[in-house]
């Protein structure tokens, strides 16, 4: 599974970073940061769409 992050549709709510920090973070602006990259570990792949699923501007999206 991969994730990605569209920057033009955060709102810098911050959900993904509080629920998910091993894969995103937060920048000076309030923004998300996508901090992996390629493929997932399996264990974070539950992460990945437990954010997904919570951002309320549907800017992570993920692939298998
Ligand atoms: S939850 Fe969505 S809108 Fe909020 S900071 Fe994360 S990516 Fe941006």
């Amino acid at each position: 599974m991969r994730v990605q992050l569209d920057v033009d549709k955060c709102q810098g709510h911050n959900r993904c970073y509080v629920l998910a920090p091993e894969l995103f973070d937060v920048d000076d602006l309030g923004q998300a940061i996508l901090i992996v990259e390629g493929d997932l570990d399996p264990g974070l792949e539950g992460k990945a769409r437990l954010a997904a699923s919570n951002c309320p501007e549907y800017a992570i999206t993920t692939t298998d």
